[in-house]
């Protein structure tokens, strides 16, 4: 672990050497693990690199620290796949006999940057990575796209649907956003 100065704040970094880069990058993990790349023969001062681009550097800490990183890959996909559609089948089951909508298909993918999905169609997709979400968390992505079933926006009428099984709707939605995929 190395450490420098920016702007009077400590930073720690770690330089990783490698065959495959061609020039010196910056990579700042969740949690706030900042990591230099440096390609095997060269020359170039690494922590020069890091206080050149300090700017983005200080802003993508301070954006990563608070974040948790799920776990992924194809491995936890097809480990966890089956698991996120009993969950998921589950959980609509539940929620419907409350809402009673008609529900097409259920489908589970290893989605980039969405939770889940609602099409015009009526059929549903989710992350198979609501299975490392707290039930809470969970349910409310799963009732946020049952609800799209009705309301395909998210006008105040979605979202006093929403409120009716989950009435910690506002907080749910705020705490998700401290999760990257
Ligand atoms: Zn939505």
């Amino acid at each position: 672990m190395h450490c420098t100065e920016i702007n009077g704040t400590k930073i720690y970094y770690e330089v990783r050497p490698s065959r495959r880069a061609r020039r010196l990058g910056l990579t700042v993990y969740a949690g706030g693990r900042l990591v230099v790349t440096v390609p095997a023969r060269s020359k170039d001062n690494p922590e020069a690199f890091l206080k050149r681009h300090a700017g983005w550097v200080l802003v993508s800490l301070r954006r990563q620290s608070g974040k948790k990183q799920l776990p992924g890959g194809v491995k936890d996909y097809k480990q966890n796949r089956p698991l996120a559609h009993r969950l998921v089948s589950e959980r609509i089951r539940h929620f419907n006999t409350f809402y009673k909508f008609t529900v097409g298909n259920v489908t589970i993918r290893n989605t980039r940057s969405r939770w889940g999905s609602c099409s015009r169609k009526g059929n549903l997709s989710f992350s198979y990575k609501l299975v490392h979400l707290s039930p809470e968390l969970s349910d409310y992505i799963i009732v946020h796209e049952l609800c799209h079933l009705s309301e395909f926006n998210h006008s105040a009428a979605f979202w006093q649907l929403v409120a009716k099984t989950i009435p910690r709707y506002k907080e749910l939605r705020h705490s998700l956003r401290s999760f990257i995929h």
